[in-house]
């Protein structure tokens, strides 16, 4: 088989290279990776957007290649989402799988009834190399060094984000910072980071909060965490199950201060300032393993980062909107017993996503600079089934109905107009234990019966008083 690298290597213009050109298993320094990237968004221009979210310490671009329908622009109801590989530049089989993902989903849109519609259900950002200085001084088979584990400032990336329990952790390296503006530009809702050294998938909180006598340090969306690590392990080939690595964890996952704490790391603050659900995957014993190694990696991660991806629809999405059916920004959307350290707050369009598992949740939208709660408000609520047909649940309380009531994507949502708080109680079943019809449209949870709308008063709100949180 002619392979896109030897194809490369001869030099032939990149113009004239096959369109199904094969990207080899083999390792991709910084250059081949650019022209990569480039070569993918030529083939496939209308579902790839490729961007920089800047430059590492050494001046090298940290490329960004979208995909999804709509690759350019956020689309309202469409859940961003992101893989970033190689924030440790030694640790780089993730670096590999994310750009033969890359290659496996743009080939198989348009083919693979499945994947199409999970490309066209998101919008996917990659992040191959977040770390590129460091991958240039790493080298192969070293399996537990710490070579070119830092960026080239000698800073370890993963202990360089503001941290919920410690404010004082130091300067921002400009990868860092790349990243952090980026999480505060699109506001992703779910995410996974890869590594190498060990073979688990862990999730927040990697740190305590002071005091704390637990290893264990749950957030407030463990079930949530829980569920989504798992997923990973299970879909992986033998993430659950293996006895290869030291140290090995039940099931394949493990609560990240509960294997060892560590300050300021990414996923942290992916979820408490970004309102993004990130767990890290570590995906190979081995942290540089020699190339030939990378086919299996790919064979038994593929399953796993796809089905990872459907995650983005599980529990409630939607939309705040005034009376006046404008976007509601920086509304508190608060989910019982789900209290978060920074309460997540709707978009510049006026969406929240929260990722929920199956169950009966008080779920309330709080806008804080409105008027004080009055008596009337008028809550519609639409739901598109995830086979495309239409069902109105829509439950007009006082008030009425807005005449625009059509939901704006094919999954679940929620519309609300009002002043004030609304809140709402809400049901979340799970369609898998409910019918295997349903089972075949989507996979996914899929939220229904409303159970009842009531009003909340201010004060009840106020015993919710998140932390003071900079940054
Ligand atoms: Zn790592």
């Amino acid at each position: 088989m002619v392979t896109w690298r030897l194809l490369q290597a001869f030099g032939l213009p990149f113009t004239l290279l096959a369109v199904n050109a094969v990207l080899d298993f083999g390792y991709h320094d910084a250059a081949l990776l650019e022209i990569f990237l480039k070569r993918m968004h030529e083939i496939h221009p209308n579902i790839t957007h490729l961007y920089s979210i800047g430059r590492s310490t050494r001046d090298v671009e940290l490329w960004v290649l979208v995909i999804g329908k709509n690759p350019w622009n956020h689309t309202i109801g469409v859940p961003e989402v992101k893989y970033v590989a190689n924030i440790h530049g030694n640790e780089v089989v993730g670096r590999e799988l994310v750009l033969h993902f890359i290659e496996y989903l743009l080939e198989g849109y348009g083919q693979n009834e499945e994947l199409t519609q999970l490309i066209d259900s998101i919008r996917l950002h990659l992040l191959p190399s977040m770390n590129p200085d460091g991958f240039s001084q790493a080298f192969t088979s070293d399996c537990d060094g710490v070579i070119g584990r830092y960026n080239h400032n000698g800073k370890d990336l993963n202990r360089n984000f503001p941290d919920p329990f410690d404010s004082g952790n130091g300067l921002r390296e400009a990868e860092t910072k790349a990243v952090m503006q980026w999480i505060k530009s699109e506001w992703f809702v779910l995410s996974a980071s890869l590594h190498g050294g060990a073979l688990v998938a862990s999730y927040p909180y990697d740190n305590r909060p002071p005091g704390s006598t637990s290893r264990y340090s749950a957030s407030p969306d463990d079930d949530v965490f829980q569920h989504l690590a798992q997923s990973y392990a299970n879909n992986h080939g033998s993430m659950a199950t293996s006895t290869e690595c030291f140290p090995r964890f039940t099931g394949g996952t493990t609560n990240g201060a509960d294997w060892y704490t560590l300050r300021g790391g990414m996923q942290d603050y992916n979820y408490v300032w970004g309102q993004c659900m990130e767990v890290t995957l570590e995906v190979s014993c081995c942290k540089y393993p020699e190339s030939d190694k990378l086919k299996d990696f790919w064979d038994e991660n593929l399953p796993a980062l796809q089905a990872f991806l459907h995650k983005a629809h599980l529990g409630v999405k939607g939309q705040v909107l005034d009376q006046g059916g404008c976007a509601v920004v920086g509304a508190n959307v608060l989910v019982s017993d789900h209290n978060n350290l920074r309460p997540f707050n709707t978009t510049q369009h006026g969406e929240y996503f929260r990722l929920l598992l199956p169950g009966q949740y008080d779920f309330t939208l709080l806008e804080v600079l409105s008027p004080p709660f009055e008596q009337s408000f008028a809550a519609i609520f639409d739901q598109v089934s995830s086979c495309g047909h239409v069902q109105e649940v829509g439950y007009s309380a006082i008030g009425h109905k807005l005449p625009d009531n059509i939901a704006y994507s094919g999954h679940r949502n929620i519309k609300v107009s009002g002043d004030g708080l609304v809140a709402l109680r809400l049901s979340i079943l799970d369609y898998n234990l409910v019918s295997d019809l349903f089972r075949q449209f989507s996979g996914f949870l899929l939220f229904s019966m409303l159970i009842a709308i009531h009003a909340v008063t201010k004060q009840q709100n106020d015993s919710f008083s998140p932390f003071k949180l900079d940054e």
